[in-house]
């Protein structure tokens, strides 16, 4: 399945929120979301309902844009989470959530989901101190997180370094600002990502 090109900001009028994929633009005024909030088209404006179906539909999508997951790998992972004896939206989340790219993004080392993913791919990234350079890298509760030490000096890091916080952390990892180390210190919850996944419209979408 080919990766989406359009619009980003597409996509969060699309899901009704915001899903923070354009940077320094999401936490200002020019947000579309905050600007316009009707969905995206003009069919989009006239009240139209929409089936159950198209809702639990429109939440997989909301969820697979926010991650930047295509669709394989996002069947990949519930599959995964469906096989797993734990509740399977519990699973999911972690699944979405325990990947290094969003906890790049989460620990507000990068401004987006891209960025982060940019970052990681680039090798900027360390896990227990080694370089690691796949986005979908899943971290487990220990692990530290950090920058690469000859990436902490280039203009770029020292940049998105200063503007921290731009956004709280969530409470399953802890961020040392001052040394830029991020810690996973538990596995996180469904709770934590209220608003932006909603696991139990996914199983269902799933599940027909
Ligand atoms: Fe665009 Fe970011 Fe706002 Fe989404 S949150 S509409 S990507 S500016």
């Amino acid at each position: 399945m080919a990766r989406y090109t359009g619009p980003d900001c597409r996509l969060c009028r699309r899901a009704g929120v915001k899903l923070f994929l354009k940077g320094e633009k999401c936490f200002g005024p020019r947000c579309a979301v905050e600007r316009r909030h009707s969905p995206p088209g003009q069919i989009a404006q006239r009240r139209r309902r929409v089936s159950d179906r198209g809702l639990q539909l429109r939440e997989k999508q909301k969820a697979k844009a926010a991650y930047g997951v295509l669709e394989r790998q996002f069947r990949g992972y519930f599959d995964r989470a469906r096989k797993n004896p734990l509740a399977t939206g519990q699973v999911l989340v972690q699944l979405l959530e325990r990947r290094l790219d969003n906890v790049v993004f989460r620990l507000d080392f990068a401004e987006s989901r891209d960025q982060a993913r940019q970052l990681v791919r680039h090798g900027h990234v360390t896990v227990g101190g080694k370089k690691v350079d796949i986005p979908s890298y899943m971290v487990k509760p220990g692990d530290a997180i950090g920058w690469k030490p000859s990436s902490q000096d280039k203009e770029f890091c020292k940049a998105l370094a200063a503007g921290i916080p731009r956004k709280a952390v969530p409470g399953w990892l802890s961020l040392e600002a001052s040394t830029l180390t991020g810690r996973v210190v538990d596995l996180p919850k469904v709770e934590a990502v209220e608003g932006l996944v909603e696991p139990r419209m996914i199983i269902e979408f799933y599940s027909k």
